[in-house]
């Protein structure tokens, strides 16, 4: 199998070391590819190009519509070219193939989105006390940024990124997770066809702790961009301390879908599913917390239960699949660690909670959905995010109970609430404390609105105007309209040049 290189500089290259990586197919754990891995010496040259691209390059001095035309082009060889790749993503990721086409829908939009913001005025004019100044700003790009993705939604992810970082004239690192590169290599081969300058975008294939690690520690870079684990965001945030590099996080969840008695029950029993298991539960904003209303206990967990077992699990590419793959044996294992967990915690099992180890799953990464119910807010099961298809119910008697517990959570990225009552349901999500809320919805998001979240959720936001400030620097401008001496020294009262 030939080693897929990385794009560095403007050039496709292997790493310096040798170092290659075998990727797998999360269905079936058979290799589909072999790239080339980074060590610190790759990102270090990786950092050297972005720094003379970002200093002396054309790229940050483009005007803003060139480099809107170079992101325009980008989304239209994506959109060509959607379906072969929603399929390598779905073979990467173990994603079902609808959800894999979404996601390429989605990223083409972003790129379009911030090629067109960029173009929109940015700066601003106004009158200071003094009638001789007149005051502008103006916004310029941050520099070189380093942008870190995880693995659950790698092509999105790369657009989320690379889409407002490039508009504002930032070259920019991408370094993917090392177990889903594919879909960012095909990215680059566009974003090479495209035409953008040496250096100004460059593909850093690797693993965090080696590649990663190099980018958040290099006093050369000037932001990162990460989005992953809690754990590893703090690793960023002390790396970045260094050379104090502007950092946006975004990091975990552990969010409340919150059911009210007065909801429309068959609406907010599907969501309440949609919410943890699309994606097999692999997503930040996962509705991983069921709170429900006591009342509708006896009657919607039996039927939630006996649709969540129904779901068909399988490989992604198989037309009725439904839920796929988790992305590793060793994220498999440690969501099935925390089922046993949660058994041990004695809270009571619903459904699932299982590896799914039959014949066509056999060879795969599979978890059947699974739900808890009799926990307790102080179970590890509900406190920490296993980022896998699995919810924990917890119950309530009063609104505010409900918000008390959709609060009680060390995260702060998103929430759903169901109700017919508009007032209450207004009410409740705006005391959410919570980035991304939802009235009778969960997951839509869109690329004009911020995503991001509150407490330990992360920092800063991605997505519309929000996700684009995030890239660049705020300069003001004052200028003299008389310029004459400030008349502060004396001893420069009667001084002449001559
Ligand atoms: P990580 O946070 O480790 O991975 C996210 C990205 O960060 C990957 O590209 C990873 O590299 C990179 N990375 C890892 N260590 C470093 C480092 N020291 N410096 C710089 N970059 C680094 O997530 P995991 O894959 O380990 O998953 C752990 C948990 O994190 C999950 O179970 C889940 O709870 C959470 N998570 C949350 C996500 C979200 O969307 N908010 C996404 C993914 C995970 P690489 O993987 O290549 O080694």
């Amino acid at each position: 199998m030939k080693t897929l290189p990385m794009f560095l500089g403007g050039e496709w290259v292997q790493a310096v070391e040798g170092g290659t990586r075998a990727i797998l197919n999360p269905a079936n754990n058979e290799p589909i590819a072999q790239v080339a891995e980074a060590s610190v010496a790759d990102a270090e040259i990786a950092i050297r190009h972005a720094r003379k691209a970002f200093d002396s390059g054309p790229w940050p001095k483009m005007r803003a519509q060139e480099r809107a035309a170079h992101l325009s082009r980008l989304a239209d060889l994506i959109d060509a070219n959607a379906d072969a790749l929603a399929t390598l993503e779905t073979r990467n990721n173990g994603k079902p193939l609808r959800e894999a086409k979404f996601d390429v829908g989605d990223a083409a939009n972003c790129f379009r989105y911030y090629a067109g913001l960029v173009t929109k005025p940015l700066g601003q004019t106004f009158e200071t006390p003094d009638a001789n100044m007149q005051t502008m700003v103006v916004r310029e790009p941050i520099g070189v940024c380093g942008q870190i993705i995880p693995w659950n939604y790698p092509l999105l992810m790369a657009a989320w990124k690379l889409a407002p970082g490039l508009a504002a004239g930032n070259c920019c690192i991408l370094k993917p997770a090392e177990a889903t590169p594919l879909t960012a290599m095909r990215l680059f081969e566009w974003i090479a066809e495209a035409g953008f300058p040496p250096g100004s975008a460059q593909l850093l294939t690797g693993a965090g702790a080696t590649a990663g690690q190099a980018l958040a520690d290099s006093p050369l870079v000037d932001k990162i961009a990460f989005t992953g684990g809690t754990a590893t965001g703090r690793k960023i945030i002390a790396a970045a301390s260094g050379n104090i590099k502007k950092v946006t996080l975004e990091l975990g969840g552990k969010s409340p879908c919150i059911i009210f008695a007065d909801a429309d029950l068959d609406v907010a029993l599907e969501f309440a599913m949609f919410a943890i298991f699309a994606g097999q539960g692999e997503v930040c904003s996962a509705g991983s917390r069921l709170i429900l209303d006591r009342k509708l206990a006896a009657n919607f967990l039996p039927q939630l239960a006996a649709a969540s077992r129904k779901i068909v699990v399988g490989d992604g590419l198989l037309p009725d699949t439904e839920m796929g793959p988790l992305i590793t044996r060793a994220h498999m294992e440690r969501v099935l660690s925390y089922i046993e967990i949660g058994k041990a915690e004695g809270a009571q099992l619903l459904c699932g909670g299982n590896r799914l180890s039959d014949p066509p799953h056999a060879e795969g990464n599979f978890v059947a959905p699974t739900i808890f119910a009799e926990t307790r807010p102080d179970m590890r099961i509900v406190r920490e995010e296993i980022f896998g298809p699995v919810q924990c119910v917890q119950l309530f008697d009063t609104e505010d109970e409900a918000v008390n517990l959709a609060n009680d959570t060390d995260y702060g990225l998103a929430g759903g609430v169901f109700t017919r009552d508009g007032a209450k349901g207004l009410r409740v999500l705006k005391r959410l404390r919570a980035g991304i809320t939802w009235l009778n919805s969960y997951h839509p998001t869109f690329n004009e609105a911020p995503w991001g979240g509150y407490k330990q959720s992360g920092w800063g936001r991605e997505l519309g105007t929000w996700g684009l400030d995030e890239y660049l620097e705020t300069k003001q401008i004052n200028i003299s309209l008389a310029p004459q001496r400030p008349d502060w020294f004396r001893s420069a009262a009667n001084a002449r040049v001559v």
